[in-house]
């Protein structure tokens, strides 16, 4: 089967899987109802694309599940002018979201065929400004940093240290942290008298591979 109207499939994804679920930021909403998701999928996965869940890139990778991609960027705060580091690029779905929402994106990719056919969707969806880099995203970019926002879409055994100094005074890093198997969304801010961590949702996210990794 194909599916001949994206658009529609998009329009119900924000419906029923995100502003039903409690997503209230009408940004997100609007730039996920615009960014094409099944240019992001494997050509195998594509009738999926506006499916309730993860969908499988090579490598036993996944594109993250819409609900978890509004969840981030909401909690990110990604806006215009905001420079946003993006952890784990995968298809470059999550990246394309918050350039979207208009912020200056960098994303870092440790599998280089990844970042490749990523850079490809990236630049055919209309994202080419996305600037994607190849390497252990654990270590963060210093070369770039500070960050206004950092997005970590794999799953850290502990708070990633190094990216919490890359923020900015006031910057937030949202990342999973746990176990293998299961794991809740933490929304750190960073504040002069410390991390300030909040718990959002359980999830379930592939292992953050790296030095600060598993
Ligand atoms: N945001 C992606 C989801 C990708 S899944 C999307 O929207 O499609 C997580 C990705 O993180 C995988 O591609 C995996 O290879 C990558 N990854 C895991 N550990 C990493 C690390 N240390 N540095 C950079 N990328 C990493």
């Amino acid at each position: 089967m194909s599916a001949p109207q994206p658009e529609r499939e998009r329009a119900a994804m924000v419906e029923r899987q995100l502003r039903r679920r409690g997503i209230r930021d009408e940004r997100v909403l609007a730039a996920m109802a615009r960014v094409p998701r099944e240019l992001f999928a494997p050509a195998e996965q594509r009738t999926a694309a506006y499916s309730d869940n993860a969908l499988p890139l090579p490598h036993g990778q996944t594109i993250s599940q819409p609900y978890m991609v509004a969840r981030i960027c909401e909690a990110l705060g990604a806006r215009p002018g905001r420079l946003v580091l993006d952890v784990g690029t995968g298809s470059g779905y999550q990246a394309a979201v918050l350039a979207e929402l208009g912020a200056e994106v960098v994303t870092i990719e440790r599998i280089p065929e990844l970042a490749e056919q990523a850079r490809a969707n990236l630049t055919a969806a209309g994202y080419g400004r996305v600037e994607v880099v190849i390497g252990d995203g654990t270590l963060g970019l210093p070369d770039r940093a500070p960050f206004d926002a950092i997005a970590v879409a794999a799953a850290a055994p502990v708070l990633p240290q190094t990216l919490y100094e890359q923020l900015r005074p006031g910057g937030r890093l949202v990342v999973p942290v746990g176990g293998r198997a299961g794991q809740e969304l933490q929304v750190v801010e960073k504040r002069e008298d410390g991390a300030q961590v909040a718990r959002s949702v359980p999830c379930r996210f592939v292992p953050l591979v790296g030095e600060g990794g598993f």
